[in-house]
This record gives structure tokens, sequence and C-alpha cells, in this order.
């Protein structure tokens, strides 16, 4: 049994990962059969579409999926099949991020985005045993206004699954201080901050996060290795940064997977967790994440057990239900160990 068949049985978390982002050509054919029009519902076609050749064409595709999500409806059935995907690779819970800005502007009253994915999310729960929880996500490069937006979206119109906010969307020009009210005003009301920083600039853009946003996790932070001084605060505090391999491969963050900075954070002491951002449309899952984790990491069945945990830990369930999924990969590496 390879490292392959480790990793897809492993009981897993997710904590960086989009919901747009995560719609399959499966998914999408059934929305194109929805809409007929610009993008093909025949499946060999949409894998064709799918191939990832560069930045530009996860960009073309991404806003082609955009393009489908007309409805309250679509928002079900993309949850609903999003959930799926996961369950199938034996993720147990996900933090999925949403952008409920784009569903509005799309025609989708934000009441009824809300009833859409609430209903995909206990119905997962309920047929395939994944519990999911939301992060609402700014689009950055909408400005201030649509922080202001999603602000309002997760104030006045919060679903009960509602656990934290982020900013997502381009770094460059878009800097993170402009957000902090924004921010101050969301965390006061429970939310946990989670913005992405430090993916395509500098280590200042994750000081941004942390100082101006109150960040508790950093999307991506791949610059972070930059700086010495802010690895040693990483570390010192605990803050965990979401890894996606593959996407900082696919935006051109990193050059090629071997110069990762993944083995210089994890040799640091920094709490690494492995995630897959925009899995389909990168051209991966998970599963794969975690294959090339434990490659540039050396990591043998303990070592991704372990780094899978990060997940957890690092993840915004309460203290109980973190312990009872741990138990679980303990149990499963337990399991697997005896068998070998
Ligand atoms: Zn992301």
């Amino acid at each position: 049994m390879s490292h392959a068949d480790f990793i897809a049985g492993l009981p897993k978390a997710e904590i960086h990962v989009h919901h747009v982002g995560s719609a399959s050509p499966r998914i999408v054919s059934e929305l194109a059969a929805r809409h007929p029009g610009t993008v093909p519902s025949d499946l060999a076609a949409l894998r064709e579409f799918y191939t990832f050749r560069d930045f530009a064409h996860f960009i073309e595709v991404y806003l082609a999926v955009v393009d489908l999500i007309k409805t309250p409806d679509d928002v079900q059935l993309l949850t609903y099949e999003v959930a799926r995907d996961m369950a199938a690779q034996n993720i147990r819970y996900a933090e999925l991020t949403l952008t409920p800005h784009t569903s509005v502007l799309a025609g989708v009253p934000i009441e009824a985005f809300v009833e859409a994915v609430e209903d995909a999310r206990t119905a997962a729960e309920r047929d395939l045993g994944i519990r999911l929880r939301w992060i609402y996500d700014v689009p950055g490069e909408f400005g201030v206004p649509a922080a202001e937006a999603t602000a309002t979206y997760a104030l006045d119109h919060a679903p009960d699954s509602l656990i934290g906010f982020g900013l997502g969307g381009p770094e460059i020009g878009v800097e993170r201080p402009q957000f902090k009210e924004v921010f101050d005003r969301v965390r006061a009301a429970g939310l946990h901050s989670v913005p992405h920083a430090g993916e395509t600039t500098g280590p200042q853009t994750v000081w941004d996060a942390l100082e101006q946003l109150g960040a508790e996790r950093i999307g991506h932070g791949t610059s972070s290795v930059q700086d010495e001084r802010l690895v040693a605060h990483l570390v010192e505090h605990q803050i965990p940064l979401e890894v996606c391999p593959t996407s900082n491969i696919a935006t051109r963050a990193v050059d090629v997977l071997e110069n990762h900075p993944i083995k210089q954070m994890y040799d640091a002491g920094v709490h690494v967790t492995v995630n897959s951002d925009d899995p389909p449309m990168f051209g991966t899952t998970l599963n794969r994440e975690y294959e090339i984790a434990a490659d540039l990491l050396g990591l043998d069945e303990a070592g991704v057990t372990d780094i899978a945990k990060n997940a957890v830990t690092a993840s915004f369930l309460p203290a109980p239900e973190k312990a009872a999924l741990a138990a679980e990969m303990d149990a499963y590496l337990a399991d697997w160990s005896t068998r070998g």
C-alpha cells in the first residue's frame, strides 16, 4: 500500500478552500446543463476546459463558473456537490470560504444565499457525514465598499455556521490596512479573522494582516520565510499558515515545488497546515496536496497524521470536537500500522 492510499483513507480537515473554486467538472456540467450557453455541459469537453494551463486560464475558468451561479438553487447545488467531493476524500470537517458579494452581484439576494448554503450544509452533514462551517471572504479588488457589504451580510444576515471573515483577491495594490475598521467590527461580533496575506507580496503584508486585521491564521503566508523576525513571531504565537502548494505554483507565487518554502516553515516550527485552495481549477485535490507535502517534508505515515492534525488544531471547532477528530485520525494510523 502506498502513501497515497494512506492519505486517501485518513480522516481529514480542510481550512483553506474556496466555494466556487471547488466546482469540479462534474458539478459545472450540471450547472451548464441548467444554463446552456457559454460553458459546455459535456463532461469530456469540460475536462478539457479544466486542464490547467496558466493563471490567466484559471481566471477564465473561475469567471465562467461564476456566470453559471445565477439562482439560489445553483448555490445549493454547488455547495452540496462540493461537500460530496470533499466527503469522497475522507474530509470530515471543512471551513469553506464563501464570497457572498459575488452571488449578490449575480442577483441572488443575501437571504436566499444564506438559506441555500445552510440547506446544503445540513443535508451534507446528514447524508455524507461531513461538517461544514463558513468563512465570508472579501474580494479585495472591489475595495472597502465590498468589505462593508460583506460585513453587513456577516453581521445582519449571519448564517448559523458562519465562523470567520477573510480577505482574498489580489494583494498587489490592495493594501490590508484599509480594511482594519471592517475587521474590527466583525471581530467584535465574534468572527475569527483569517485573511490571505503574503501570497504574492512580501512579509510586510503578513505583518499588516496580523497587526491591522487581527489575523488568527494566515492564508498562504508564503513570503513569511523572507523575514526571520516574522517566522519567530509565527512560531512563538503558533499562528497557523494555510499552505496550498499547488496553488502557489499555479499562480507563480513559487516557481517550482522543489523551491516551496513549506520545509523552511516546518523546520522552523511554524504551525503548517496543508490545503487545496481551488482544487479542481488547479488540477489538484486535498489528498494530492498531502502527497506533495509528504514528499517535500519527507514524512512517513505518522508524520502525515501529525501535519493533518495541525489543520484540526488550527480550526475553529470546539475543543471536544477537535479532540474527537484527532482521536479518529490517531485510530486510523494505529490500525494502518498494525495492518502494515
Ligand atoms: Zn485562497
